[in-house]
């Protein structure tokens, strides 16, 4: 999960879908246990925001029930400062019935108190108040709340139906309001050999940012011979990706180390499905987000040559062997080229031809950075 945006504001994830998905189990096992046997409820969902709630609360309820949906509409009264509230969508007699209200979020309660105040002049049996979420920091009201699944902070949050400016509703999970992204963090992208690590170094001076690269990473820690070090070189030697889990607790720590950066350039990383989602989730819980992935596209056979060049001078084992080159491809082809739809899916990404001069390429990068 990511930073999302929505009109103007940014939004981090913070509660998940399956973490919602056990709040409601619960709540509505809860709601099934106070009833007396056989009694059927009335569920009146409050639109708009509850109606993601209500379709999965009815689902997870066992036994016979009713659900209907009300909105609290307010219009002008025969005085001009008069404002008469009234519920849309209920016409039918309540009297001697159960009703139990669903609500997405209580925070201050004042239009709860209004619609619970219209039920109770019904004759209902019973009237019961179950919300999803519930702000008990801002909550100004006397009225007793049966059933909460989850109190939250007074922080402003959308998703799963909630809205800002009418945007938000469909996303599965929910999202709480954030500063917006301080940082430039790009992905620079492309196949062993490509120029990834040369460019980087260019640029990272040219916009300020810290450049990690994942395999330098590596390599000082293998030449260091630390644990990490030890780890890796198997994997890298036969020019096998490292396990994911390894690299990305590096990565983490590499980005940690730098705080306070303008921005990162990551060389190398991602280069799984995981290590991009497990990026996105990092950048998210700090408020940051990848502003792009920058591709250099290279063909491949010019790339075999430029690695064997590289390998002369590089001192590196997986450079000199044609064999382990073409397993370096083979790993990029099967598990790291799909990462381009991970982000053409997001529109982040960009393309750009990585054959030509150094400053060539360095100008052409340069374009699409100061766009991002
Ligand atoms: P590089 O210097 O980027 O070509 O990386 C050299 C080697 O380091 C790769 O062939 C992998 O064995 C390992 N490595 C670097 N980055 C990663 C990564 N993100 N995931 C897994 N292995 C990696």
């Amino acid at each position: 999960m990511k930073i999302i945006k929505l009109h103007d504001l940014y939004f981090t994830p913070f509660i998940s879908k399956d973490k919602i998905t056990t709040i409601v189990k619960s709540l509505a096992k809860q709601v099934k246990a106070d009833l007396p046997k056989d009694e059927v409820p009335l569920f009146i969902g409050i639109l708009n925001g509850c109606f993601l709630f209500a379709a999965d609360f009815i689902r997870e309820f066992e036994g016979d029930c009713e659900v209907s949906f009300v909105k609290l509409a307010s219009y002008q009264g025969t005085t001009s400062t008069e404002k008469v509230k009234h519920l849309v969508g209920i016409n039918e007699d309540l009297t001697g019935r159960t009703v139990i209200i669903l609500e997405d979020i209580i925070d201050t309660g004042t239009t709860l108190q209004e619609i619970y105040n219209i039920f109770r002049d019904k004759n209902l049996k019973q009237l019961k108040i179950a919300t999803l979420f519930f702000k008990p920091d801002v909550f100004k009201k006397e009225l007793h709340i049966d059933y909460i699944g989850q109190s939250i902070e007074d922080k402003f949050i959308v998703g799963y139906g909630l809205d800002y400016n009418n945007l938000g509703r469909n996303y599965p999970s929910i999202y709480q309001l954030t500063t917006p992204p301080k940082m430039k963090n790009i992905v620079l992208f492309g196949p062993p050999g490509a120029g990834k690590g040369t460019q980087a170094t260019l640029l990272k001076e040219k916009y300020n940012l810290v450049h990690i690269s994942t395999g330098d990473v590596f390599r000082y820690n293998i030449k260091n011979k630390t644990e990490l070090g030890l780890l890796a070189k198997t994997f890298m030697d036969d020019g096998n990706l490292v396990p994911d889990e390894v690299t990305i607790n590096m990565l983490k720590a590499e980005v940690d180390r730098n705080e306070g950066a303008n921005g990162f350039i990551f060389d190398g990383f991602p280069r799984t499905n995981s290590q991009a989602k497990a990026l996105d989730e990092f950048l998210a819980e700090k408020g940051e987000q990848i502003n792009g992935m920058v591709a250099l596209e290279v063909p491949e056979d010019l790339l075999v040559e430029r690695l064997l060049e590289r390998g002369k001078t590089s001192g590196r084992t997986d450079d000199t062997d044609e064999g382990k080159i073409r397993n370096r491809f083979n790993e990029y082809n099967t598990k790291t080229a799909v990462l381009k739809d991970y982000y053409a899916q997001q529109n982040k990404y960009f393309g750009v031809n990585g054959v030509g001069s150094i400053e060539d390429i360095t100008e052409r990068l340069a374009n699409v950075f100061d766009q991002l």
